[in-house]
C-alpha cells in the first residue's frame, strides 16, 4: 500500500514540478502517451547521454547510428514481428476488458503467499514456453482468476493479439502501401550492418548501438511511463564470431549491471531474470529487474539473438550478410548479443530511486521536504544561483558566476522568496548545488554553498564553484 502511494505520490509530483505530463491532456489524455516537461526532458537527455557515451566514448569497438523510424516492410516479415510479435490475451465476456494473460495471472500471483504465487508463475512460464493457450485459459479458470471490472470467470479462449502499429505510406491512395512503424530499433542496425562494418572498417568483435522511438500498441499499459505505446529504446547489438556468444553473453551482462550500479543504485534493488521461454531469436535471455514501487520489473533485456537476424535479411533481401574474418580466413555471419534498455523505464527507475518525502521534524515543530536525490550528472539543473537580495548588487554577482558556468553546464536563477523556500524548491527538483551570494561576499569574494542531500552549508570561494561543480558533475 505504501508503494502505491509512492507510486501516486511520484506521478503528482512530476506533474507539479514540469517532469511528465499526460499527453493531450487538455483534451482527457491519451491512453499509455506522455510527454516530458522542461525538466523531465533535460533527465532523460542526461540519462540517453551517460548510456550513449558509456557505449560509444567508452568502447573503443562501439560505433552508434540513427537510424529512420520507417523501414521496408520486408524487414518486419524477416525479422519475424509479422507473424510472432504478439501477446496472448484474453477477453472477460462481461466487462469486454481485454487482459495480456501473462500480466493476469502475474497480478493475482502478487496476491498468494510467495510459495503459492511461485508455483503459479512457474506453470504459467512452462505453458507459456510451450504455446499451450488451452493449458492457459484452464489455469485462468481453476484459479478463479477474475476480472477486476465485472469480478467475473467469463473468458474468452487465449488469442494472440499483434502489438505493431500500421500506417500508409505514399501520396496517392491506391499506390500506398502498408508500412509498420518500429516495434523495436534493433532492426534499423542489422539491415545497416554490413555499411557500418565496411565504412568504419569495423573488425569484429564490435557494437553498433542506437537510441531512438519505438511503438507498441500495448493493451494493458499501467504503470505510469514503465509500460507506453511510445517509448524510446537505448539498444546495442554486439557482433561476434559463432560459437563465443555464451562468454560474451556473460560479459553482456555483467557490463550492462555495472553501467546500472554506476547510477548509485544499491545492487540489491536490482536482480537478474533468466527467461525460461525464449523469443524466436534467442537461445539465452535474460532481464535485469529494478526493484519499482510497483515490485522488481524488467528495466533492460540482455539477449543472445544469435545469426537469426542477418540470417533472415540475408534470405529476404538476397544480399550476402557475412562477415571476412582475416584471423581465420574464413566468411561466416556473426552471433549477435544485444543489450536493450527502455529509456523511459530508465527515467522511471531514476525517478524513484531519487524521489523522497523527508521528515525533518524536530521536538518543536513539524517539518518535511520532497527532495529528489539524482546523482548529479543526471541531474536537470545542476546548480542555482540565489542572491539573498534583490539589491545592493548581488543579482549581478550571481548573473556574472551564470554567464560564468552556463557553458559547461544547466543553470537557474531566483530571487523571489525566501532562502529557505528556495532551497526547498530546488530540493523537490533534484538540483544538487544551491549558491547563495549575500553582503560577504562583496568583502571577500567567498559565497555559500548548500548541498542537496545533507543540506549542509558551507562558505567556498567565489571563483572555485564552477570547477566544484564540473568535477561532480562528472560522468566518468
Ligand atoms: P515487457 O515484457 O515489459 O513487455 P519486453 O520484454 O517486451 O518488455 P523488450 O522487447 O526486450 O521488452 O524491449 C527492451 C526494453 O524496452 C525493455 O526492457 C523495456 O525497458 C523497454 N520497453 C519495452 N516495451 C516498452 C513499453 N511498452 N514502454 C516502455 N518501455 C518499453
Amino acid at each position: 500500500m505504501a508503494n502505491d502511494n509512492k507510486l501516486q505520490n511520484i506521478i503528482a509530483h512530476c506533474k507539479e514540478y514540469g517532469f511528465v505530463f499526460q499527453s493531450s491532456e487538455i483534451y482527457d489524455g491519451l491512453s499509455a502517451v506522455y510527454d516530458y516537461g522542461q525538466l523531465g526532458a533535460e533527465l532523460k537527455r542526461n540519462i540517453r547521454d551517460y548510456w550513449w557515451k558509456s557505449m560509444t566514448q567508452m568502447h573503443d569497438n562501439i560505433v552508434g547510428i540513427d537510424a529512420a523510424i520507417f523501414m521496408h516492410p520486408t524487414v518486419w516479415k524477416a525479422s519475424g514481428h509479422v507473424d510472432n510479435f504478439s501477446d496472448p490475451m484474453i477477453d472477460n465476456k462481461d466487462s469486454q476488458k481485454r487482459y495480456r494473460v501473462d500480466h493476469l495471472i502475474e497480478a493475482f500471483a502478487e496476491k498468494l503467499d510467495k510459495e503459492a504465487g511461485d508455483a503459479l508463475l512457474q506453470q504459467m512460464d512452462q505453458l507459456l514456453a510451450a504455446n499451450d493457450f488451452a493449458g492457459l485459459k484452464q489455469l485462468i479458470e481453476t484459479n478463479k482468476i477474475s476480472c477486476g471490472i465485472s469480478g467475473t470467470c467469463n473468458w474468452t479462449d487465449v488469442r494472440q493479439f499483434n502489438l505493431m502499429f500500421s500506417t500508409e505510406i505514399g501520396s496517392v491512395a491506391d499506390e500506398a502501401n502498408v508500412i509498420y512503424l518500429r516495434p523495436e530499433t534493433a532492426q534499423g542496425i542489422f539491415v545497416n550492418f554490413l555499411n557500418v562494418q565496411k565504412s568504419g572498417r569495423m573488425k569484429i568483435p564490435f557494437g553498433i548501438a542506437q537510441t531512438g522511438k519505438a511503438f507498441r500498441n500495448e493493451i494493458v499499459a499501467r504503470g505510469f511511463i514503465f509500460r507506453m505505446r511510445e517509448f524510446e529504446q537505448m539498444e546495442m547489438q554486439f557482433f561476434i564470431k559463432p560459437g563465443t556468444q555464451k562468454e560474451w553473453y556473460d560479459y553482456w551482462k555483467e557490463t550492462r549491471m555495472k553501467w546500472h550500479l554506476s547510477l548509485g543504485i544499491a545492487a540489491d534493488k536490482y536482480r537478474f531474470h533468466d527467461h525460461v521461454k525464449l523469443a524466436h531469436y534467442a537461445d539465452a535471455a535474460c532481464d535485469i529487474e529494478y526493484d519499482f514501487p510497483m515490485g522488481f520489473k524488467e528495466v533492460e533485456g540482455v539477449h543472445s539473438r544469435t545469426d537469426f537476424d542477418l540470417k533472415q535479411h540475408q534470405q529476404y533481401s538476397g544480399k550476402k550478410l557475412t562477415y571476412f574474418d582475416t584471423d581465420i580466413n574464413q566468411h561466416y555471419v556473426p552471433y549477435v548479443i544485444e543489450t536493450s534498455i527502455g529509456l523511459d523505464r530508465a527515467v522511471m527507475m531514476v525517478l524513484s530511486e531519487a524521489f523522497e518525502e523527508e521528515d525533518l521534524s524536530t521536538e518543536e515543530k513539524k517539518d518535511s521536504r520532497s527532495v529528489l536525490r539524482f546523482p548529479p550528472m543526471l541531474a536537470p539543473i545542476k546548480l542555482a544561483v540565489l542572491p539573498l537580495t534583490k539589491k545592493d548588487g548581488l543579482p549581478e554577482i550571481a548573473k556574472d558566476l551564470i554567464a560564468s558556468c552556463k557553458p559547461y553546464f544547466k543553470c537557474f536563477y531566483e530571487e523571489k522568496d525566501t532562502i529557505g523556500k528556495r532551497y526547498r524548491r530546488m530540493d523537490a527538483i533534484g538540483t544538487p548545488f544551491c549558491i547563495t551570494i549575500d553582503h560577504q561576499t562583496k568583502d571577500d569574494n567567498t559565497v555559500t554553498i548548500r548541498y542537496r542531500d545533507t543540506m549542509t552549508q558551507e562558505r567556498i570561494p567565489l571563483d572555485s564553484v564552477r570547477a566544484l561543480v564540473m568535477d561532480k558533475i562528472k560522468m566518468f
